[in-house]
């Protein structure tokens, strides 16, 4: 199992946050690649997790005026393009990393 506990999030210049996390893995996340993903019932369903959302509609500089941690195991959202309905689990932004690390070894275990 990953560990998905954060250590420290912070956001780069206005497009991307950056958590790292208990095991010293670094995840870097666009926000725009973030709202792609957002997990709330208007942008997936909530039976097949299929997107309801165009990816292509979200502009790839889109920003966030706030990231609020939700209840000690998520992360919330306050998109520039006035969405903010998702709650992230940790685990699901860990799963999102696109690093060489993950890529090469999606969904594994990391030791
Ligand atoms: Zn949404
Ligand atoms: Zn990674």
């Amino acid at each position: 199992m990953l560990n998905c506990t954060p250590r420290a999030i912070e956001k780069i210049e206005d497009a991307q946050l950056r958590i790292l996390w208990e095991d010293d893995h670094e995840t870097v996340l666009s926000f725009a690649q973030l709202r792609r993903h957002c997990p709330c019932a208007a942008c997936r369903d909530e039976w097949s997790g299929e997107a309801l959302l165009d990816p292509a509609a979200v502009p790839d500089g889109l920003g966030a005026a706030r990231a609020d941690v939700v209840g000690n195991y998520a992360l919330s959202f306050a998109f520039s393009d006035g969405h903010g309905a998702g709650v992230y689990p940790f685990e699901l932004l860990r799963k999102l990393c696109r690093c060489a690390e993950c890529a090469y070894h999606p969904g594994s275990e990391t030791n």
